[in-house]
């Protein structure tokens, strides 16, 4: 039987004529037209000349139909490579003779360049489609027949390569399989009680795993519809939240609506569920949410390599701070960097994740999958974490963000938390800077609460009655806003890179 994630979707639609996409403006797209739509698509890039294997890349704004476009790619059983609308024209040069695709989308705007682009890497056809759904793209799929028999595909054949964002050297192509993506969308639906009467609130970018996987794949193999934003504003989140059952966000998204005055308990009580990650939810943004609006977020973590791994429970105590435990199917060790044995319990370790959500391995680069996959199937995560006594997991940072200052190991995470906990401090982050004494310094950066009037001293001194001094970081910097990218994630290597300085001259 062939496991094509379209076939496997299809398969379980029940209701042909259920709203699959609604509109902020208020119109609708059933799963019928979604499969027709898909349809047309499918059979244009057939006709194109797409074969199983080949690629099929999109640098466009967040719309349906870049959705339909990543659906129909897998159902001719090519495999999609979605990019950040953000990214240049020298990271768009590397990405295109990287994947060499067959066919390239992009922006109507970008369409010149795109062209030189695309005849230098030999991209054999570009369409351009807008955030609006025009575009030639659309203008080549008319007229297109509206039924589509999907190409079989094996569990570990390719459905979709997504670069990592590439925070050390340059980035690389994550291979995902179409059983990676229909176990963990399976996972999902099990794990967070998803079901065809749920209407999720979509305001994440598509061309990360977040929004296009976890959100996508979840709600259509539960036959739930999804309120589709082009992209996260605070203002239309609370004016559409009243017709939603369930929102999945990047913890930016909760600490912005918690700004908003009106964004209250009257205004998501109806609500099931409100999902967070790609980026640590700290503990005081969880309790906040909690105390404003009754609800618990529910925290999960996962990355572009390995879909979701752990998630906190539905039922049961959703503890701050805390990524919860490995989804069904998923197992996660921590090991030992120097000797990989597994550490004991309540100890910090390399998280090791192994399951049918894992990545096949990162495109044309053998010698970096096998550097990353152990022979026995676990994949080396680069984060770092402990499990309590009651099996929760925490992350307490990447691994190349560890500051050894003095020959201490000080994990961010850990001094993040104390600092957050500070009344006055908005957001902070913490990073290592090199330091003539000590090899690195702690080094905090901190935004203040409007109106707060933190100095510091204050800061450091209010800290050395919480943690080791070696943890206390040596400077505290204030900032108006920290650097993130699209997923809310902050850029360390941008922070270390502006305080390099910070205790004299490299
Ligand atoms: P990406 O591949 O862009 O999805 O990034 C994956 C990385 O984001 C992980 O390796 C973690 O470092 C981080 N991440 C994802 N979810 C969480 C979370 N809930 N808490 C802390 N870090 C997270």
């Amino acid at each position: 039987m062939s496991e094509n994630l379209f076939t496997v979707i299809h398969n379980s639609i029940k209701k042909p004529e259920a709203v699959f996409i609604r509109r902020p403006d208020g119109t609708a797209i059933t799963y019928d037209a979604l499969c027709q739509a898909t349809a047309q698509f499918a059979n244009l890039l057939l006709q194109r000349g797409v074969k199983p294997g080949d690629r099929v890349a999109a640098q466009v704004e967040k719309s349906v139909e870049a959705l339909f476009l990543y659906l129909a790619t897998v159902r001719v059983g090519a495999a999609f490579l979605p990019l950040n609308s953000s990214y240049t024209g020298t990271e768009l040069a590397y990405f295109l003779k990287d994947a060499e695709p067959r066919v390239f989308v992009t922006d109507p705007g970008a369409a010149d360049a795109a062209d030189q682009l695309c005849k230098e890497a030999g991209v054999a056809h570009l369409f351009t489609l807008a955030q609006d759904g025009t575009g030639s793209l659309m203008e080549a799929t008319e007229g297109a027949p509206i039924n589509f028999e999907d190409v079989p595909r094996k569990g570990d054949d390719l459905a979709a390569i997504l670069y990592t964002s590439g925070t050390t050297g340059r980035s690389k192509g994550a291979m995902i399989t179409h059983e990676n993506l229909a176990s963990n969308a399976c996972a999902l639906v099990e794990s967070w009680r998803f079901s065809e009467s749920d209407i999720l609130l979509h305001a994440l970018p598509i061309f990360h795993t977040h929004g296009l996987f976890v959100a996508t794949n979840t709600a259509l193999l539960a036959g739930a519809s999804m309120i589709f934003l082009p992209a996260f504003d605070s203002d239309e989140v609370i004016r559409l939240l009243p017709q939603a059952t369930t929102m999945m966000g990047v913890p930016t998204f909760y600490s912005r609506l918690l700004t908003q005055p009106e964004f209250d308990q009257a205004l998501v009580q109806h609500m099931r569920l409100f999902v967070s990650g790609s980026a640590p939810l700290s503990a005081e943004t969880h309790k906040a949410f909690q105390a404003r609006t009754g609800h618990a977020i529910l925290e999960r973590y996962g990355m572009t390599e390995t879909n979701m791994n752990t998630s906190n429970p539905y039922d049961g105590d959703r503890r701050a701070g805390t990524v919860g435990f490995p989804l069904p199917g998923v197992e996660i060790r921590l090991t030992d960097g120097e000797t990989a044995s597994v550490v004991p319990q309540g100890e910090i370790g390399m998280i090791e994740i192994r399951g049918p959500n894992v990545f096949k391995g990162y495109w044309r680069l053998p010698e970096k999958t096998a550097a990353e996959l152990r022979e026995d199937g676990f994949f080396i995560s680069g984060d770092l974490g402990v499990i309590d006594k009651r099996g929760y997991l925490s992350i307490v940072g990447r691994e190349k963000d560890l500051i050894i200052s003095g020959g201490f190991n000080v994990y961010p995470a850990e001094v993040e938390a104390a600092l957050e906990a500070i009344d006055g401090v908005s957001e902070c982050a913490v990073i290592g800077a090199p330091h003539p004494d000590f090899g690195e310094g702690v080094t905090g950066v901190v935004v203040r609460d409007e109106g707060a009037d933190l100095t510091e001293s204050a800061i450091r001194a209010a800290l050395k009655t919480e943690l080791a001094a070696y943890k206390v970081p040596k400077r505290v910097f204030f900032v108006k806003s920290l650097p993130r990218n699209k997923m809310g994630k902050i850029e360390k290597k941008s922070l270390r890179e502006t305080y390099k300085d910070a205790y004299g001259a490299t």
